[in-house]
C-alpha cells in the first residue's frame, strides 16, 4: 500500500541508473560521511548506499533496512564535494526517497504528520500565522519555561524530546512584509528580489527585516513579491517531489516580469532547492525554461553581496568570530569564500576557521526532529570543534543550522552567540 499523499506522482522518480553507474566505488566520500564518521557501517557510508540503491534498481525488494540506511543520511552532499567522480548523491538520494514514499507503508500517525505538514501547513502562510501565535503564546507566556522546569517533558517521551527543538516564534511576523517594495539606500544600484521562505517568517522574521536592511545598505531595491511560498526544499527531501512542483511553478509564477537583478534567499537549504528548480522541472513542457531562468536568477545572499562591491561604511564590532559552512551553501552551491569574505570585511571582527568546518552540522531540514540521536551525536562532535577555537560568535548562513547550533551551544557550547552571517553586517551598518 502506497502513502496516500503521493501515491501516482512519484512513481517516475526514482534513482537513475546512469547516475548509479557514475560510482567508481573509490571510498574517497567515506570520510566526509557524517553517518559513517559516527557508525563506521559501509551500508551508511555514501558507496554503501549507492550500492543498496543499485541493489534495488536490478529488482531487489525495498525493505526496512533499506529504507533505515537511506533515510539516516542527512542528505548534506559532503559526499558530492569529496567524490572525485561526479557524483550527484543528493539527486540519488532525493529520487530514492521518492521512490520509497511510493511503497511505503507508514504507521497512520506519521502518514497523517506527513500530511499535515507537508500538504497544509508549510503550505499556508494562515496555518502557519495561527500556530506561530499559539508557539508565541506558550514561549512567552512562562508555560514553557513551567512546563521544562516540572519536567513534564521526559513524561511526554518522543513529544518531549521535539518540544525542545521548537524554534522561537518572533512575531510580528514577516508574512506582513509580503508584497511590499523597500527602497534603496541612496543611489539604486539593483532591483532584487526575497525569497522569504515559510516557517523563517514566523520564526526568523527579524532574519528577513536584517537581510532587507543589509541589501537597502548596499544600493539594493529589494521587492518580496506577493504570491511566494515555501520553496519544496524540505518536500523534496522528504521524498515529495510533486508536491515540491508544485510549489516551484507558483513561485516561478510570482517571481516572473519584476525586472529583478537576482533572485535572493537567506537560507542555504531553500537555495539549494531554488537554483535546482530547472532539473525540478524538466520534463514539464510549460515550466521547464521558465524554471532554468528562474534558477538562473537565484543566487544566496551572502553570494550576491560578495560580488558587487560592498558598501564599507560599518562600525567595528569587536567579536571573535568562527563559521560553520552550511552544507547546502558548500556542498549544494559550492558556496564557500563568499560568507567568509563578508565576514571579513567587517572592521573589528576576528575571524578563526573551525576544523571540518564543512561537515554538517547534523541540522538537515527536520532530520533533527526525525533522525534525532543521530543528529544529536554528530552536533557534539560539531561543538567540540567550535570550542576549540575559542570564538565567542558562531556565524553561519541557514537557518536550521542556526538552531541546530543554538541547541548545541545549550548542550556543550561555551555560551557562543549564534547568528547569520548577515546579522553580523547588519549589526556592524548600525
Ligand atoms: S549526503 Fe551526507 S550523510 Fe548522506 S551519504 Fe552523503 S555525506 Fe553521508
Ligand atoms: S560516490 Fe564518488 S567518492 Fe564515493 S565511492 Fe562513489 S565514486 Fe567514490
Amino acid at each position: 500500500m502506497a502513502d496516500s499523499t503521493n501515491v501516482s506522482e512519484i512513481a517516475r522518480d526514482k534513482p537513475r541508473q546512469a547516475d548509479l553507474d557514475r560510482c567508481v566505488h573509490c571510498g574517497l566520500c567515506l570520510n566526509a560521511c557524517p553517518t559513517y564518521r559516527v557508525l563506521g557501517l559501509e551500508m551508511d557510508s555514501p558507496r554503501g548506499r549507492i550500492y543498496q540503491m543499485g541493489q534495488v534498481a536490478a529488482g531487489a525488494p525495498i525493505g526496512p533496512s533499506y529504507i533505515e540506511h537511506i533515510e539516516l543520511c542527512l542528505a548534506c552532499r559532503g559526499c558530492e564535494s569529496a567524490c572525485p567522480s561526479g557524483v550527484e548523491y543528493g539527486r540519488l538520494v532525493e529520487a530514492a526517497r521518492a521512490e520509497i514514499a511510493a511503497v511505503a507503508v507508514r504507521p497512520p500517525g506519521e502518514r497523517r504528520m506527513r500530511r499535515f505538514v507537508f500538504g497544509h501547513l508549510l503550505q499556508s502562510p494562515a496555518l502557519m500565522t495561527v500556530l506561530g501565535a499559539l508557539l508565541y503564546l506558550y514561549q512567552a507566556s512562562g508555560l514553557q519555561k513551567l512546563v521544562r522546569g516540572l519536567g513534564f517533558l521526559k513524561l511526554l517521551g518522543r513529544l518531549g524530546e521535539l518540544e525542545q527543538l521548537a524554534p522561537p516564534a518572533e512575531p510580528p511576523f514577516f508574512f506582513g512584509k509580503i508584497g511590499k517594495t523597500f527602497p534603496a539606500e541612496g543611489q539604486r544600484r539593483y532591483r532584487v528580489a526575497l525569497m522569504a521562505g515559510c516557517i523563517a517568517n514566523v520564526c526568523f522574521a527579524r532574519l528577513n527585516e536584517a537581510t532587507v536592511r543589509v541589501l537597502q545598505k548596499n544600493g539594493c531595491e529589494v521587492v518580496v513579491p506577493d504570491g511566494q511560498g515555501c520553496c519544496g526544499a524540505l518536500h523534496v527531501h522528504a521524498g515529495l517531489p510533486e508536491e515540491a512542483r508544485g510549489l516551484a511553478r507558483r513561485n516561478i509564477d510570482a517571481f516572473a516580469d519584476g525586472g529583478y537583478d537576482a533572485i535572493l534567499t537567506n537560507a542555504a537549504g531553500c537555495g539549494a532547492a531554488l537554483k535546482e528548480y530547472g532539473g525540478l522541472l524538466e520534463g514539464d513542457p510549460q515550466y521547464a525554461a521558465r524554471a532554468r531562468e528562474f534558477a538562473g536568477r537565484m543566487r544566496d545572499v551572502t553570494e550576491f553581496l560578495a560580488s558587487i562591491e560592498l558598501n564599507r561604511k560599518m562600525k567595528p564590532l569587536a567579536v571573535t568570530v568562527t563559521y560553520q559552512d552550511s552544507c547546502h551553501l558548500a556542498h549544494g552551491q559550492r558556496v564557500r569564500t563568499a560568507p567568509r569574505k563578508l565576514l571579513e570585511a567587517v572592521p573589528g571582527l576576528t575571524f578563526r576557521e573551525m576544523p571540518l568546518s564543512d561537515l554538517c552540522c547534523g541540522s538537515a531540514g527536520i532530520y533533527n526532529v526525525v533522525q534525532n540521536r543521530m543528529s544529536m551525536q554528530i552536533l557534539e562532535t560539531k561543538m567540540e570543534n567550535v570550542n576549540r577555537t575559542g570564538a565567542d560568535v558562531i556565524a553561519t548562513a541557514n537557518p536550521g543550522c542556526i538552531l541546530q547550533l543554538r541547541a548545541g551551544v545549550t548542550l556543550h557550547g561555551t555560551g557562543q552567540r549564534v547568528v547569520h552571517v548577515i546579522e553580523l553586517l547588519d549589526e556592524a551598518y548600525q
